[in-house]
């Protein structure tokens, strides 16, 4: 053993070995690392290199693997500065886009190139951005109104016991609507926080989904729509979280009720494949143009933005309901003609 190991420690601290260890290192480093002489033909490049850039080889110009002029805008320039280094963040369409921070060295007649891949970090930071816009733009309409109700009372209303009372009851929905989108984002970050985490309970669904026709019944009267549950009480099991997937379903029937017009109906189902139990929500409301169905479970997405908002919606519960179902590795399929109404469909794995 003494043997084996002093073998090795030999051949890590020789010099010739102590070189491989670094060009192993580089082949299989997780940037792209590309060598050039100094017309730009490539006498090295890594394994990351070929596989995000699959039109670069050996002995052939980086230009034809690599088209970002940026990048040979800085080449040029590094070919005549005195200084050695230079770095730049480039995109390039591969064939979608991609982001690299990329380091260029010069050392006498080659040149080293190393591109670091940032295409998840800027996307990660452009949702971030894009979730503080419209977080802020959430906020700020409903507390921009209670505000000014404030200010009206407190002046030219203040002995007005008609205005009062009219402006209160506008407050009061107007602060339940920021209650609401705070419960929202508070619930969809516990999710988020969870998403990796598998449930292990076993739960039957029949059962819940029997539960939430009943609890919906309140929301669904003053609209006169009937909530029908075509499932029978056949127990069905999957592994889950019993809450988080009542509330899928939940807020997939509140969506039914809202979107869909007085008198009409909202029918709950479960069928069966080979594999997965399907609980269906179908309505015979106003419907979904195609062009909207991906993009539904984005955080404040909204079909029709101006109506939707005076219906109360923030454009948070389908985002939640993808969060849940990410976790339970269960999938949200949706079916939509507009004027006829849509099917949510929640497939989940049978065990
Ligand atoms: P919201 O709080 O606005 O209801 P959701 O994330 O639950 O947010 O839904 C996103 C958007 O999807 C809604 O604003 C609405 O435009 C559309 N939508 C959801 N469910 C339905 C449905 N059953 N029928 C028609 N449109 C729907």
């Amino acid at each position: 053993m003494y043997k084996v190991l002093t073998k090795i420690k030999q051949k890590i601290l020789t010099p010739r070995k102590n070189k491989n260890l670094l060009e192993n290192t580089i082949l299989f480093d997780t940037d792209s690392v590309i060598c050039t002489d100094n017309i730009g033909t490539i006498i090295y490049l890594n394994h990351t290199a070929k596989e995000k850039f699959p039109l670069l080889n050996l002995n052939s110009p980086i230009q034809i693997g690599l088209r970002t002029p940026l990048f040979y805008e800085a080449f040029d320039n590094l070919k005549n500065a005195s200084d050695n280094r230079m770095s730049l963040e480039i995109s390039v369409h591969n064939p979608s886009e991609q982001n690299f921070d990329v380091i260029m060295i010069k050392s006498d007649n080659a040149y080293y190139f190393r591109l670091h891949d940032i295409t998840e970090q800027k996307k990660s930071h452009t949702m971030h951005r894009d979730f503080i816009a419209n977080l802020s733009h959430e906020m700020r309409t409903p507390l921009a109104s209670i505000l000014g109700f404030i200010e009206t009372l407190q002046g030219p209303a203040k002995d007005d016991a008609d205005a009062r009372e009219q402006f209160l009851n506008v407050m009061y929905a107007q602060a339940k609507r920021m209650k609401s989108l705070v419960d929202g984002l508070l619930s969809l970050s516990r999710h988020e926080l969870n998403k990796h985490i598998y449930p292990t309970n076993t739960i039957e669904l029949s059962e819940i989904i029997a539960d939430v026709t009943i609890t919906s019944q309140p929301l669904a009267k003053p609209k006169n729509i009937q909530i029908t549950n075509k499932s029978d009480a056949t127990p069905r099991h999957t592994i889950g979280n019993r809450d988080e997937i009542f509330q899928v379903l939940q807020n997939l029937v509140e969506n039914a009720i809202k979107y869909s017009n007085n008198d009409t109906e909202v029918t709950l189902d479960i069928l069966s494949t080979d594999e997965n139990w399907v609980l269906s929500i179908s309505d015979n409301g106003r419907g979904i143009e195609q062009q909207h169905l991906s993009r539904l479970t984005e955080r404040f997405y909204r079909v029709d933005d101006a109506r939707n908002r005076k219906e109360g919606g923030a454009g948070l519960g389908l985002s939640i309901v993808a969060s849940i179902l990410s976790r339970h590795k269960a999938k949200l399929d949706i079916e939509s003609e507009v004027g006829k109404g849509s099917v949510f469909k929640v497939i989940m794995p049978k065990i």
